[in-house]
């Protein structure tokens, strides 16, 4: 079968193959480094790793290329509240991600490139739109006439009275500077105290869509196979992006554009403005294991909305346990020679109904459920004692198979922790390595909250021995309670 994908352009599901011969392109959105991200950001990063796995999987060469945005009004902002230089301060959460990436098993991308690094590309483009006709100045602003791109609204299906679908927490401000509401900024005028590059343009800085149409244009070159980000930047990123290139070069921009769901949190979307955000550094201090966050972020299909629990952390970190004993079985017991018949083809089964679940527009859930399909008829055949050494490689196979494109078999995850000097502190309670897949049993502040509740009503009611319970529960837990005049107090250890 052929890989399907999802395009939001066409609205379809398409046949995916590159467009010149075995090399796929590809153009991801990265962060923009004002601070931590957070895993709402992951997700979208773990489905494209995920994709690109897989295209190398079915043999395409893959060249990706992901920005980081390192000039824009929260960085700029942030920086000056630090009292730091621009380029010092976003220096240090490019740093954090490029070991958030190495936690959470992220294939390096071929091209990671800096917006302040490409002002000259982006100033060359701005001038090639001018020249076109596609942009004009005021205030020392340069903007984009969304009126000379007829195609405008093709991707988001936009109405174009001005109704904004989706919108997005990055609007440029200075409306009143525009001819129409609904140009946007190619180049900004420098603001006083702000960080400015001098160039033919005026003295000034880019704004954001163009960073990644310039970008992409070097590297890839046009029209390229894949554009991918989060649902959040259809509208009016991707928009605009598409409006600026094919306005440049007269060429279609990208062939797929490919958008991943939000993660919810108690039904709204996780992120930064709403203040219901967790980086990957917030659940490695809570005991969960950066394997266990992949896993729970590639197990969803990318068009369907995650919902975030801490007890489906936990369960992916169970999940993930059963997987890596099932291999350390595999590889250490001793079966008995021969072949069992009725197993004989079930790996080759599962082999099969893998590749079926992700040529289905990237179906992880599906995968998932193959793989544990065959994690179960393994297991339940070594109990019994039907399993054979005819079948080990065969089954070792799928596992390995499985693991190229989910990345996260392999246990070095303490390892990492040790090396980024993120290691959870060794604790009486065992806050290290238990075997079990938890560092420590985490909890949120409110399952804490909640449990303290339970243990004063067990006090109230005068049952001590369940109160000792709890007490006990949450100090396995690694929270330590304190009864004072005033209630109970509680700590993390
Ligand atoms: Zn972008």
């Amino acid at each position: 079968m052929a890989l399907r994908l999802y395009n939001t352009l066409s609205g379809q599901v398409e046949e995916f193959a590159p467009l010149e011969g075995n090399r796929v392109r590809i153009y991801t959105c990265g962060p923009t480094v004002y601070d931590y991200g957070h895993i709402g950001n992951y997700r979208t990063f773990v489905f494209q790793d995920v994709l690109r796995r897989y295209l190398r999987y079915r043999g395409y060469e893959v060249v990706q290329v992901m920005n980081v945005t390192d000039v824009d009004d929260k960085t700029i902002r942030n920086a000056k509240a630090a009292g730091m230089p621009l380029r010092a301060y976003t220096d240090q959460f490019i740093q954090a991600f490029k070991i958030d990436r190495e936690l959470l098993n992220l294939e390096p991308v071929e091209h990671f490139v800096r917006a302040t690094d490409h002002i000259d590309d982006m100033v060359q483009m701005i001038q090639t739109l001018e020249a076109k006709g596609f942009a004009y100045r005021s205030e020392g602003s340069v903007y984009f006439r969304v009126r000379a791109f007829p195609d405008y609204g093709k991707l988001s299906k936009i109405n174009l009275a001005g109704n904004r679908p989706g919108g997005s927490e990055r609007v440029d401000a200075d409306e009143y500077e525009k001819a129409d509401a609904r140009d946007f900024v190619l180049w900004k005028a420098a603001r006083e105290g702000e960080d400015f590059w001098e160039s033919p343009l005026g003295p000034g800085r880019p704004g954001w869509h163009i960073e990644c149409s310039a970008m992409s244009m070097k590297y890839l070159g046009v029209p390229f196979d894949v554009h991918s980000g989060g649902t959040d930047l259809i509208f009016p990123h991707h928009e605009n992006e598409i409006a600026q290139s094919e306005a440049a070069t007269g060429k279609p921009f990208a062939r797929f554009w490919l958008h991943a769901e939000h993660l919810i949190v108690n039904g709204q979307k996780m992120s930064k403005s709403l203040g219901n955000f967790y980086t990957l550094r917030d659940l490695i201090g809570r005991g969960y294991r950066p394997t266990a966050v992949r896993y729970l972020l590639a197990s969803v299909p990318h068009r369907k909305p995650l919902n975030f629990t801490f007890e489906g952390l936990l369960q992916a970190q169970r999940s993930l346990e059963r997987l890596r004993n099932f291999r350390s079985r595999l590889t250490m017991e001793i079966f008995p020679a021969g072949h069992n018949p009725v197993f004989e083809t079930r790996a080759s089964q599962a082999r099969q109904a893998l590749e079926d679940a992700l040529d289905d527009n990237l179906n992880t859930a599906e995968a998932l459920a193959a793989l544990f399909d065959l994690v179960h008829d393994g297991n339940a055949a070594m109990d019994r004692g039907e399993f054979r050494e005819g079948e080990r490689a065969e089954v070792l196979d799928v596992l390995e198979r499985w693991d190229r494109i989910f990345a996260m078999l392999d246990d070095a995850d303490h390892a990492k922790l040790l090396r980024f000097g993120l290691a959870a502190p060794a604790g009486p309670q065992g806050a290290g390595e238990d075997g079990g897949g938890v560092l420590v049993a985490a909890l949120s502040d409110e399952e804490i909250e909640q449990r303290i509740a339970a243990r004063n009503s067990a006090r109230a009611r005068r049952d001590f021995a369940r109160a000792d319970q709890i007490r006990e529960e949450l100090a396995r837990a690694g929270v330590i309670l304190e009864d004072t005049k005033a209630g109970t107090r509680w700590k993390r250890k």
